[in-house]
């Protein structure tokens, strides 16, 4: 290798990385963590680099692959997501194509011809794909710059979305040879993850950067179940023509919200696995290309879906632990603009999930772990501060000051010495010979007479109605607060009943008191606050000039056969109707325009804007 203009070159590839950062994707900055994993890779570093969902994975080797000479392959878990982004780099004028099964004849063609000329910048795969003898020969033929995996923690174990498929990349990268590097991605932050990456696909420790967890334009809230479609109705009803995404633990309820959904006049669509692969794919075909689409789905609705403009997510029930649900809000405002997050949950919610944990065949181990992760997240929905704190918190982060864009912050959080209430809920359990759930032992408290209550005869004890000053409601929140901060248990496998700890004890016995915080039901959330929404950050936007732009762009989108995103983003759109470029000049200064897409495009939406002016 002849090192001695390596130097010289990798200058010139670092500054012609940020040229096509504006000629080719149309951005003017780096995101947070994009640029210094960039210049590694330019530096010729092998790189495993953590970053959170929406904070710009793909260009960190979408730009050395622009730049500099060689062949990228990008290996990335599902064909959805490489169809996406070939299309994305297609429209920005970047020479990309996918090996796979689902191409027809003649993109395979075009894509081999790109090849043998060494015209192809970027070429996606799947993981069994690549490890083919035949693919690997081929490779080491030719000048293979990069390997960049695309969520790489599908390689680990500990993951929910283990591939086996996965654990053959370090072989083939070694088989590759030449000067290939390796560059693995991943959203999933947690410990031993990270260990499997690192093991499993470097034959030498890789750099790493770990990029910050937080995603500040999300809103994060939690709310307990009220009626709980109720409460989704509303959120979904505050967003209007926005995609969202409502998440549900079950198919059934999956079903009954679409329809609610619909009933209700919106665009809502189900998925699940249970539905009929066809119906399936084409759901998630018009979730990913119509604007406005509200998707149903359980978590079966997951990794394939890199929409950037997603505005809403809303979890109708407690979702399985704070990865999970991190993940899954994450989906939401991947372009950087303001998105609004919801989850609903209740004591059965945070039952079905331990018993989820405790009935799964996972080694003690794993499910210490999952423990572990659940009572994380239970702990974040009656956080007392905070959510965004908290949750950062959980992934080893120490946060600023309070973030100012989560319920708490917002609507405020009173507390009380919560000493008393304690003592009566958990003496409730206590005299009732720690048998029983949560509904006869609130029942026992607000004194209701019950069927149950006056079969077992708990009118009688001098619990009974100790706590009628109180609704009920109240007194569910105080017994999962309690349970949060691990004064009282539950015991899965026996009708869910409760036991008071060790810690609890102490606070019954007046050995130590305890702060609780008063629930924020639905019905005391503050009226009349905005819901995060793009629609928000219009401002000075001209709105019927946003419409129009919009119509252009399905058109467009249509015409074209591909996502408007594609087009262009709802960002792109925002900045063209708050900036009003008269010329194609100042047209090149918008957000998300580049040469291709202003060449392409610019004069038809400049068109749009002049009709308006005046
Ligand atoms: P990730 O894979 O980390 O979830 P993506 O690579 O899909 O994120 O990028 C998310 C969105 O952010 C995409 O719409 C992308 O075009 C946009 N984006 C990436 N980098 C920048 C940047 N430097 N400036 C503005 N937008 C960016
Ligand atoms: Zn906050």
């Amino acid at each position: 290798m002849k090192t001695s203009i390596l130097p010289a070159l990798t200058e010139t590839s670092h500054s012609a990385a940020r040229a096509s950062l504006r000629s080719v994707f149309g951005f003017d900055s780096f995101r947070p963590g994009q640029e210094e994993v960039v210049q590694a890779v330019l530096d010729g570093e092998n790189v495993m680099a953590v970053m959170p969902t929406g904070s710009g994975k793909s260009l960190c080797y979408q730009l050395p692959a622009i730049v500099r000479p060689g062949l990228t392959l990008v290996v990335s878990p599902l064909i959805a997501l490489m169809r996406d982004q070939v299309r994305a780099l297609t429209a920005a004028g970047v020479e990309a194509g996918s090996l796979n099964s689902s191409n027809d004849p003649s993109e395979n063609a075009r894509v081999q011809g790109l090849l043998r000329r060494g015209e192809l910048r970027l070429l996606y795969v799947a993981p069994e794909r690549l490890s083919r003898p035949d693919m690997i020969e081929m490779l080491s033929e030719m000048d293979v710059a990069l390997l960049a995996i695309d969520e790489a923690h599908c390689v680990s174990q500990w993951g929910h979305d283990f591939r086996p498929e996965y654990l053959s990349l370090g072989d083939v990268a070694r088989q590759i040879g030449g000067r290939l590097q390796t560059l693995a991605l991943t959203a999933t932050a947690d410990g031993p993850t990270r260990g499997d990456i690192e093991g499993k696909l470097f034959s030498a420790p890789p750099r790493v950067f770990v990029r910050s967890f937080d995603r500040p334009n999300l809103r994060l809230a939690f709310r307990p179940k009220d009626r709980s479609s109720r409460q989704v109705l509303d959120f979904a009803r505050a967003h209007p023509g926005e995609s969202g995404i409502v998440y549900c633990a079950s198919r059934r309820k999956v079903e009954e919200l679409a329809a609610a959904l619909t009933a209700a006049g919106q665009n809502a669509l189900p998925y699940h696995a249970g539905l009929d692969k066809r119906l399936r794919d084409t759901n998630q075909d018009r979730f990913q290309q119509e604007d406005g689409v509200v998707m149903t789905a359980t978590v079966a609705f997951g990794m394939g879906i890199d929409k950037p403009d997603v505005r809403f997510v809303c979890h109708a029930d407690l979702p399985s632990n704070v990865e999970a649900y991190y993940q899954e809000i994450g989906r939401a405002g991947r372009d950087g603009l303001p998105a609004d997050t919801l989850t609903l949950y209740g004591l059965d919610d945070m039952r079905l999930r331990r018993l989820q944990i405790e009935q799964s065949d996972s080694p003690p181990e794993r499910k210490r772990i999952e423990r572990q992760r659940l009572g994380a997240l239970v702990a974040l929905a009656e956080a007392p501060r905070c959510r965004r704190q908290t949750l950062l918190a959980y992934f080893g982060e120490t946060s600023g000051p309070s973030c100012g864009n989560c319920d708490l912050c917002i609507d405020g959080v009173e507390r009380f010495d919560g000493t008393v209430e304690a003592q009566k809920a958990m003496s409730a359990i206590v005299r009732t010979g720690e048998r029983f759930g949560v509904e006869h032992l609130v029942a026992i408290v607000c004194g209701e007479r019950t069927e149950n209550v006056q079969k077992f005869n708990h009118d009688k004890l001098p619990t009974f109605g100790v706590g009628g000053d109180r609704k009920p409601t109240e007194w569910r929140s105080i017994f999962r607060q309690l349970s949060a901060i691990g004064l009282i248990s539950q015991d899965l496998m026996d009708y869910g009943r409760w036991s008071v700890t060790d810690e609890g004890w102490r606070v019954l016995k007046g050995e130590q008191r305890i702060e609780l915080r008063k629930d924020l039901g639905a019905a005391k959330a503050k009226k009349g606050r905005a819901p995060a929404s793009a629609a928000t950050t219009v401002g000075a936007a001209d709105t019927d000039l946003l419409t129009a732009l919009k119509a252009l762009r399905s058109k467009l989108a249509q015409t074209q056969r591909v996502p408007a995103y594609v087009v262009f983003s709802d960002r792109t759109l925002v900045d063209m109707a708050t900036h009003r470029p008269t010329s194609l000049q100042a047209m090149r200064e918008v957000h998300g325009v580049g040469d291709t897409k202003l060449e392409r495009y610019g004069a038809a939406f400049l068109g749009v804007i002049q009709a308006r002016a005046g």
